[in-house]
């Protein structure tokens, strides 16, 4: 039986990487360079489009409900498989699963909402990390 590589989980061949799986989820672009937020802002909100996701307005507050149900399925892949790097990113049947994939649905949704409604998340990023280097150690000894 050939050795899977950190890519595949399941039935399937790999020969390690990069492998038919991984080769096959690089033809629909999932493996591309660092982006800038402002390129994962169009990017997201691009696919979001062509795939009708904005034919008529959404509610904001089902938005960021979403974006709760992807920080839930990331949880899901955590109860599943903890912290194995093997399983943070692997394919079944093509699909992307696992927490890095799932904390990438949060980035997407977000940077989709945001793109559509305009917000300026590079700025808001910017400000909040300046902001942050400003607060007290453990911002005044919170637990977590
Ligand atoms: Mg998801």
């Amino acid at each position: 039986m050939p050795e899977k590589c950190r890519w595949c989980v399941g039935p399937g061949e790999c020969d390690a990487w990069p492998c038919s799986m991984a080769k096959e989820a690089d033809k629909n672009g999932f493996f591309t360079p660092d982006l800038t937020v402002k390129e994962l802002l169009k990017a997201s909100h691009d696919t979001a489009k062509q795939k009708g996701w904005w034919e008529k307005e959404r509610p904001f507050g089902d938005q960021v409900s979403n974006f709760h149900g992807e920080v839930s399925e990331a949880w899901e892949e955590y109860r599943k498989y903890g912290l194995d790097p093997a399983k943070f990113l692997y394919f079944v049947d093509g699909k992307p699963e696992g927490i890095a994939a799932e904390l990438a649905d949060v980035l997407i949704r977000i940077a989709d909402t945001c793109a559509h409604y305009g917000i300026d998340l590079t700025e808001a990023i910017r400000v909040k990390l300046e902001y942050n280097k400003t607060r007290s150690y453990r911002h005044g000894n919170k637990l977590a």
